[in-house]
């Protein structure tokens, strides 16, 4: 199923960033997604509408970037 490949990136609250936002990928779509979702790192995030400021601090996660890195073809 094509719908299952596909991620997004969202910056959610995560207080092991400076700014207390990280950027990490989930599954699906973001129009889809629950109040909250677990993302590639297997963690589990609240959805958050986040600001431009937002994705310009929030670092993305290396483990999200990891797992997504190894599941390429
Ligand atoms: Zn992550």
């Amino acid at each position: 199923m094509i719908n299952a490949a596909r991620y997004f990136w969202l910056p959610v609250a995560d207080d092991s960033s400076g700014c207390g936002l990280v950027r990490h990928a989930f599954r699906g779509r973001r129009a889809d997604a629950d109040v909250a979702e677990s993302a590639h790192c297997g963690r589990t995030f609240a959805m958050a509408t986040p600001s431009e400021m937002d994705w310009i601090c929030a670092p993305t996660c290396t483990e999200c970037n990891e797992t997504l890195k190894a599941r390429q073809p």
